[in-house]
């Protein structure tokens, strides 16, 4: 079977919980699943269950989070350019500017010194990004932010079941957005979370995923609704339904045991076998951290990226690039500013295939794939 760059890991267990929504309970929106899916990621996450609020993808979870702690008129948020256009799209989506920042070419992460440059009057927050789930620096990026007095939302999208400095992502900070989607490192099929440090902003985020219809969640967690209702500011149609929520319990409990192991040994391999060539390098991380890696992103160096991913194609071998930043493309200014450490970076990375689906031998035939790859070309 042909090896793919990332996929989803489900099955009779998953099937089944869904199974139960479907034939047994047969409320399919937002109720008892969603409830203990919040429960349930609290617990493992040792913080309360208010704090935990479900939503129907992780962009929703970046901006319901960005919403709640905008200023009235909107801001701006620093952000490193080198994500997924989720991230520029939530804070678009709650009114206010992304500004793209520069990251460290060593981690893909955000150079807060950089930053610090782009700081304004009109800045009220950062949205760092574990990228490739690195939570590289992560106490230096709060101390930043404590300094200049701006709020934190986390997307923590590729984070989930990471440790920065012996503690859990997602256990501490501000705000904490994850996301649930089909290849994340656990799944509801589509969905995410925000967790909260903050009371109020958890509360407003909770209404807003539900049209921002007070007290409504609650309500609907006890199988009720709220029949006479105040609604006091803009509201969204994020809520998670019970049918992802089931699914998303049974993951959770996989992640431990399996997942989280999975990828991990899978992305040693990695680095065990290509460690000592030329010409390739990995990114740079933490021994104090603990990683389970989403994507598995290597740097081609010596401007062979291009050829290398066409020769791994040649032989089957899926390749992505994580990610176009998005200072270039034109809805968020195709360009008008140069980030030189995400140009060369962007010049250089390629996502090789990582998902708990893969052997030990589908890494290893990768891996000589990619040594072949940089032979060959080296000798041209
Ligand atoms: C996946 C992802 C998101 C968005 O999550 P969805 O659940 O797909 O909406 C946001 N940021 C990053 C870095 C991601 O990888």
């Amino acid at each position: 079977m042909a090896l793919r760059l990332s996929r989803s890991i489900v099955g009779k267990a998953e099937a089944n919980a869904v199974n139960r929504v479907l034939l047994e309970d047969g409320y399919l929106g937002m109720g008892n699943e969603a409830r203990l899916f919040e429960e349930e990621l609290a617990a493992f996450l040792g913080v309360s269950a208010e704090q935990v609020i479900v939503v129907n993808s992780g962009t929703a979870a970046l901006h319901l989070a960005v919403e709640a702690v905008a200023p009235a008129g909107g801001g701006e948020v620093l952000v490193p350019s080198l994500t997924f256009v989720a991230s520029f799209q939530a804070i678009a989506a709650a009114g206010c500017t992304p500004v793209a920042c520069d990251c460290l070419r060593q981690t893909g992460t955000l150079d807060t010194k950089d930053a610090e440059k782009r700081l304004s009057s009109r800045t009220f927050a950062v949205m760092p990004v574990d990228y490739a789930s690195n939570p590289w620096q992560l106490d230096e990026i709060y101390d930043f932010a404590a300094r200049k007095g701006l709020r934190v939302v986390e997307d923590a999208a590729h984070a989930f079941g990471c440790r920065s400095r012996g503690r859990k992502i997602g256990s501490f900070g501000d705000l904490v957005c994850f996301s649930f989607d089909g290849i994340k490192n656990i799944t509801s099929g589509e969905g995410g979370c925000v967790v909260s440090f903050d009371s109020d902003a958890a509360r407003r985020i909770s209404d807003a995923r539900l049209l921002s219809v007070e007290g409504d969640a609650q309500k609907r967690f006890a199988g009720g609704r709220s029949w006479d209702p105040d609604v006091r500011r803009q509201g969204w149609r994020y809520h998670m339904s019970n049918i992802m929520a089931a699914l998303g319990r049974v993951q959770l409990g996989r992640l431990e045991p399996e997942f989280a192991p999975a990828r991990r040994a899978l992305a040693a391999r990695y680095r065990e076998n290509l460690a000592e060539l030329a010409g390739l390098s990995f990114l740079r991380t933490s021994p104090d951290d603990f990683i389970v890696p989403h994507i598995q992103p290597v740097r081609i160096l010596n401007g062979l990226k291009d050829s290398v991913r066409q020769f791994l194609a040649e032989r089957d071998i899926p390749t992505g690039v994580h990610y176009k930043p998005n200072h270039l493309l034109t809805y968020f200014g195709g360009g008008a500013v140069s980030l030189p450490e995400t140009e060369q970076l962007y010049g250089e990375l390629m996502t090789l295939p990582l998902h708990p689906g893969l052997s030990g031998e589908d890494v290893d035939s990768v891996c000589e794939a990619v040594r072949d790859a940089l032979a060959g070309e080296s000798r041209r």
